[in-house]
């Protein structure tokens, strides 16, 4: 039986479960995010192979993509559950031509995109908790991270990483996970197709990455950004090395940075790198929107 679109470069045999990948081939064929689409059923970590490939010159635009992670990353050296035959790992090489500081932006627009996607396949509204989660009724549904190589004060390469539970079930989430993460298939009671997820995503990421290309961080992304936030109006507490600091979510700056109001009325501004959010609410949030649901 022969396969026509397996890759060379694919590194996995054939498997019947995935026929989803070659149809995501297709539907990429001629794009920029996704022109090149590499499947493994079992890695490390996509956010790894996706980083080594980029040292080796692959394509911008080119995704890594996994039916499970051993060792799934998180940010700040945190870990990302991955197991297998349920959910979407994916990781995307960009080459965009921005300075180091800009490239925190591409966190901002990967958010976007997947809060469009994630609100589209659901039809439930998938929020953005600042910088890096998608949510879901208060609940972790999906998780971005972002790595960047610099050469001097540019970037030479950008790999974009998103993990999406797509049809874990709530019995099989480790225990640690069970009140904080969720699902599409836990939050719908159905079963989702990872290729409308992956396609979805895709879609949107093309959409944001290249009106990024030609307009930067523009004043329409900031928008649509503090439209789909979770946070915004919120109490934060955020958490440096330095310690942390508590207040309310205002808004992004132009840069992309959020801008906190601490009690006695000075504003603070973060760039994600070392800061970890935590809403004073979540809690609530999740009683609210299960009776609103
Ligand atoms: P943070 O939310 O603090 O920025 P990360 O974005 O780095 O953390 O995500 C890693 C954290 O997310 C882990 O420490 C764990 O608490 C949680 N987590 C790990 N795997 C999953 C998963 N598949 N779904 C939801 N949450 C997860």
């Amino acid at each position: 039986m022969a396969f026509p679109d397996a890759s060379d470069l694919d590194p996995c045999p054939f498997n019947p479960f995935l026929m989803w990948i070659d149809e995501l081939r297709t539907l990429r064929k001629e794009k920029l995010i996704g022109r090149e689409v590499l499947f493994f059923s079992e890695i490390d970590s996509t956010n790894r192979e996706a980083r080594d490939r980029a040292e080796k010159e692959a394509i911008e635009g080119t995704v890594v993509i996994a039916d499970s992670q051993s060792r799934g990353k998180g940010r700040l050296g945190r870990s990302w559950e991955s197991p297998s035959g349920a959910n979407l790992y994916l990781s995307i090489i960009l080459r965009p031509r921005i300075s180091l500081p800009a490239a925190a932006q591409i966190t901002l627009l990967a958010g976007i995109a997947a809060a469009r996607a994630l609100s589209g396949v659901s039809g439930l509204e998938c929020r953005i908790k600042w910088p890096n989660d998608i949510f879901l009724r208060g609940r972790k549904l999906a998780g971005i991270l972002t790595e960047m190589e610099g050469k001097g004060s540019k970037v030479r390469f950008i790999i974009l990483g998103i993990g999406v539970n797509v049809n874990w079930r709530r019995e099989d989430f480790p225990v640690g996970l069970r009140e904080t993460a969720t699902s599409l298939c836990a939050e719908t009671g159905k079963e989702i197709s990872r290729l409308a997820v992956a396609a979805g995503f895709l879609h949107e990421m093309e959409k944001e990455y290249t009106s990024f290309l030609r307009e930067g961080f523009s004043a329409r992304l900031r928008e649509e950004w503090s439209r789909l936030s979770w946070v915004l109006g919120k109490r934060v507490t955020l958490s440096l090395p330095e310690g942390t600091i508590s207040g309310q979510a205002l808004g992004l700056d132009p840069e992309g940075a959020l801008l906190v109001l601490d009690g006695g009325g000075k504003t603070h501004r973060f760039i994600a790198g070392e800061v970890s959010l935590r809403m004073e609410d979540s809690n609530f949030e999740r009683e609210a929107s299960e009776c609103f649901w």
